[in-house]
């Protein structure tokens, strides 16, 4: 078959299958099976595609019109312009979290001690050391599994960061300059009416956030002062109504400064707050 025929085959597919963005996600694996970029499709449709090219990407469309998220077919998701290795072990990076890491940087010096707690793929502390020099990160999680795919992508990287395997601070020692947190925030509730592929594809331990979603905030705040140096501080991704919620919390635990932030969907995304500031 021809490389536009194929495309257009895959994105009919997509879109009776009910995918969202059916032509984007046909474009990107063909891409990815035959190796092309973009501009592909519209100087070499026409160019036949080899039989076990054509078979693969049959294949591909299968497993994605069954709603399998296309960054576990891809096996990768872009994040700050680095490339992270994904599976069904962490969350897929969003791209709304990349306002919490540009947030942490407009705050990041050189040489700062960076604890990334609920780090799941390291999208997050890997992001930060890759755009700072003589930072030292520690990433967090209680899954052993996610740890071992955020080693993987700090190896690729080219990037040094501990990873320990711990129940929130259970494991954790010494002091930081920063913590940053995107955890578990989705409201118990909510998670049987999320997208099919978050909902059976995404780790529920990495979305489910208790009763009112606000579980993993109380307790990290609750311990987060013991392991942050003085004028320290701490960030959070957030669900966009929880701003108030977050913001008081810290604010009863001693942090000043405390503000929202907003993604570029206009949402509020972040808080953060500086511990006795
Ligand atoms: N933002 C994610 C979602 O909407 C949830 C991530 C989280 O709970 N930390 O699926």
């Amino acid at each position: 078959m021809i490389y536009k025929a194929l495309y257009e085959w895959g994105a009919g597919q997509l879109k009776a299958a009910g995918i969202g963005e059916a032509a984007l996600d046909a474009r990107l694996l063909l891409e990815e099976i035959c190796a092309t970029d973009r501009s592909y499709l519209t100087v070499h449709g026409e160019e036949p595609v080899a039989e076990e090219k054509c078979r693969d990407y049959q294949e591909a469309i299968g497993t994605r019109s069954r709603h399998v998220p296309l960054q576990h077919i891809l096996g990768y998701q872009e994040f700050m312009g680095l490339k992270f290795q994904v599976t069904r072990d962490v969350l897929i990076p969003r791209q709304d979290t990349e306002t919490l890491v540009e947030e942490v940087m407009r705050y990041l010096h050189d040489g700062m001690r960076i604890l990334d707690m609920c780090t799941g793929s390291g999208c997050i502390l890997l992001s930060l050391l890759r755009y700072s020099n003589r930072c030292q990160g520690t990433g967090c999680d209680l899954s052993g599994k996610a740890l071992a795919i955020a080693r993987q992508n700090a190896g690729a990287l080219g990037l040094e960061a501990d990873f320990i395997q711990s129940d929130l601070f259970e494991k954790v020692t010494g002091k930081y300059e920063i913590i940053v947190s995107n955890p578990p925030y989705i409201p118990s509730g909510q998670i049987p009416g999320l997208m099919e592929e978050v909902r059976e594809h995404d780790p529920l331990a990495a979305l489910d956030g208790g009763e009112d979603g606000l579980d993993f905030y109380r307790k990290i705040i609750k311990e987060a002062g013991e392991y942050l140096y003085p004028g320290g501080m701490l960030f959070f991704e957030i669900g966009c109504d929880q701003a108030q919620a977050v913001s008081g919390y810290m604010e009863e635990a001693g942090y000043g400064e405390v503000m929202v932030c907003r993604d570029l969907a206009g949402l509020d995304r972040v808080v953060l707050g500086r511990l006795g500031g």
